[in-house]
């Protein structure tokens, strides 16, 4: 990490701050055993040593180190990299996913048709009209499916079952309203589709290239850079240093940096400043 840290042991912990950061437990060996986050290390950490479910992650550590940012989101944002790039010990395991999967509407002759698409044949935070961000393609049809149900759409008319002159399962069982057969007018059916995942929808990057994040804390100020939803790292730490930005590259989504900062950015609740790319 390029970040400082500060160390101390474990019966010294009334220096740890009440100030947002990470916090990191350490055992005999370097690798950390558990990384959290706070907006008050010291009482979150203090609650750690509270909990009996904790006994056995307590006892096998001998340091706490912790990383302080600026605010509540660089804290997240710094949590989620550091455990994706340590995975501790005792953090949940998360498994990972290369390939995310997402739903695509497709404008047709007939209408919108929903069509399953991967992060390999579209570009997360770019490509317009997704819905929904799943680890499988598996999990994404089965998401549509309960979506159907919901929302009394056509399995046939959504491309999920076979399409017969008689119309389809659905219309027989009164779960379908019958755009299938012309009952129902396709426009209704699609419109009904669309407010279904609307809420699920993929934001697309609202800025041309990189921006900071810009927190502050008295007069510390704090800048996390991001580019496409994915954090690069942060560029003031508390000594006043810069430092480095991550090597990850520019573009790469990343799912947890995108559910940190979706809110933030498009209801424009935090400091940004656009980066000349
Ligand atoms: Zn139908």
């Amino acid at each position: 990490m390029s970040f400082s840290d500060h160390k101390i042991e474990p019966d010294n912990l009334a220096v740890l701050p009440r100030t947002s950061g990470v916090y990191i437990f350490k055992g005999e060996g370097t690798l950390p055993l558990y990384i959290g986050k706070s907006v008050d290390i010291r009482s979150r950490v203090l609650s750690h040593l509270r909990t009996p479910d904790e006994a056995s992650m307590m006892a096998q550590t001998r340091r706490v180190d912790f990383i302080e940012t600026a605010g509540e989101i660089g804290a997240l944002l710094l949590e989620s990299r550091m455990i994706k790039e340590h995975n501790p010990l005792f953090n949940q395991r998360l498994r990972r996913v290369k390939t995310l999967c997402s739903i695509r509407l497709m404008q047709t002759a007939s209408g919108a048709v929903p069509v399953i698409v991967d992060s390999k044949s579209v570009i997360l935070g770019a490509t317009p009209e997704l819905y929904g961000l799943f680890s499988s393609a598996h999990s994404a049809n089965a998401k549509l499916k309960e979506l159907a149900q919901q929302h009394m759409l056509c399995l046939s008319v959504l491309g999920l079952e076979k399409t017969s002159k008689r119309g389809c399962f659905g219309l027989q069982i009164k779960t379908c309203l019958g755009a299938c057969v012309g009952k129902e007018d396709r426009l209704t059916h699609d419109q009904r589709l669309f407010s279904a995942l609307v809420d699920t929808q993929v934001e697309v990057w609202p800025f041309s290239g990189p921006v900071d994040l810009i927190e502050q804390s008295g007069d510390w100020i704090q800048k996390h850079r991001v580019n496409n939803w994915c954090y690069l790292g942060a560029r003031c730490s508390k000594a006043g240093r810069q430092s480095k930005l991550s090597t990850l590259k520019q573009h790469d989504f990343d799912l947890d940096s995108y559910k940190i900062l979706v809110k933030p950015i498009m209801l424009k609740t935090v400091r940004l400043e656009e980066v000349a790319s």
